[in-house]
């Protein structure tokens, strides 16, 4: 791809310095626009160390989203420790050629590209500004957005967070198109209709990087200008066999669909590559956190369960006779009851009362409570066959035979 590129920055009629910063880097088709944000030097400080830092990572073949991720911890370092550029900031809109006809751009904060293409002027990528969000939320026009008090707040920027997100479009060119990137001196200065009238009458980048900086200031100047122009004189042909772009081509030429692909990067994701494993050895790691303490609950209830289900004793039937069961009534996961030991007693000789506790169970607990209940039944069987053997005593002397027969006789 052969590209021409001119630029111009200007400090613009109000600001007392110029806190913008750009890179045009011809031999690696390399290009940005940087606006600093921060008292003092700060806002100088942080466009130019994200510039060159960009610049650095994109020499060594850093790819351009992590150049843009290093841009972003050097903002971060740099102010780390010096009381003057805490709170330093920077916006970040960088091209570079990546072959064919392909432009690769990464962006962060409120600076912008745009791409004229059969004179006709795209915006390339999304402002992270607060008034843009809520109008891409539908809660301001873009009306009530050129003049909002608070357009100049940025939502997402270089120097912030350690973490920065990163929005990659790719921009599909022919011989011909001119792309631009500005900070927003331009843009909240400058309208659309002219920035695309003055793009599509000047022929000369230079002139026309110059035509807009004095077209802001003569607008007022409020802010510093930065304005990158770039023509794109040749493309790279053949161009990839990607038959969607070959349909664009032929179908639908000069439509917005066709030219800019949505931010869809084609580059090898890197940074998000490791983000992912990181959390996917996350998820692996969560898994054992979740998985482990369950394992030991169900571990413990089983042997709980076994423990019961052997140590619980009740006094049930076995053929006619009165027995002691070792577990529980029915057993509990494969732990059957087992006949702890016999008591001679057969299930005739109970009350009533007693018969249907025993025959449905209907007394658990330890060996010894077991054993209690047998005695009281044999001692109930004793009393009940030396009085009398017609009447079974009633409910409430059954459970008191014993006193009944130590003091009556
Ligand atoms: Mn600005």
């Amino acid at each position: 791809m052969k590209l021409a590129a001119a630029s111009a920055t200007d400090q613009g009629r109000v600001r007392g310095n110029n806190e913008d910063a750009f890179l045009v880097d011809d031999d690696r088709a390399l290009f940005a626009v940087a606006d600093g944000m921060g008292g003092h030097r700060g806002g100088e400080v942080a466009s130019h160390t994200a510039i060159e830092a960009l610049r650095a990572a994109v020499a060594n073949g850093t790819p351009l989203h992590d150049a843009i991720t290093r841009a972003n911890l050097a903002v971060l370092a740099r102010a780390a420790g010096d009381d003057e550029l805490t709170g330093m900031g920077t916006t970040l809109t960088a091209i570079v050629a990546i072959g064919g006809r392909q432009l690769l751009i990464g962006h962060v904060g409120d600076s912008r590209a745009y791409l004229l293409h059969n004179g006709e002027l795209h915006r390339a990528t999304d402002d992270h500004s607060l008034v843009e969000e809520l109008v891409r939320e539908g809660r301001l026009t873009p009306e009530q957005a050129e003049s909002h008090p608070q357009r100049a707040i940025v939502t997402r920027a270089l120097g912030v967070d350690d973490d920065v997100d990163v929005d990659l479009y790719t921009l599909e060119v022919d011989a011909g198109d001119r792309v631009v990137l500005c900070s927003d001196g331009l843009t909240t200065m400058v309208r659309e209709r002219d920035i695309e009238r003055l793009a599509r009458s000047e022929p000369d980048p230079q002139s026309l990087a110059d035509a807009f900086v004095r077209a802001a200031n003569d607008a007022g100047g409020e802010d510093n200008i930065t304005v990158v122009v770039i023509d794109v004189l040749e493309v790279d042909t053949p161009a990839p066999p990607d038959p969607a772009t070959l349909l664009d081509d032929e179908t639908t030429p000069g439509s917005r669909s066709a030219v800019i692909a949505p931010p869809d990067p084609p580059e090898p994701p890197v940074p998000k590559e490791p983000r992912a494993k990181g959390s996917r050895r996350r998820t692996v790691r969560n898994a054992i956190l979740v998985l482990l303490p369950l394992l030991l609950i169900v571990g413990a209830a089983t042997a709980a369960l076994g423990w019961y289900a052997r140590s619980s004793y009740f006094v049930g039937v076995s053929g006619n006779e009165v027995v002691i069961y070792k577990g529980v009534p029915g057993g509990v996961l494969g732990w059957n009851p087992t006949v702890d030991h016999r008591t001679g007693l057969t299930v005739s000789e109970l009350s009533p009362l007693d018969r249907d506790r025993v025959q449905t169970n209907n007394s658990r607990g330890s060996l010894t409570t077991a054993q209690q209940y047998v005695d009281r039944l044999e001692a109930s069987v004793t009393t009940t066959t030396t009085t009398t053997t017609t009447a079974p005593s009633t409910t409430t002397t059954s459970v008191k035979p014993r006193t009944t027969t130590t003091k009556a006789p």
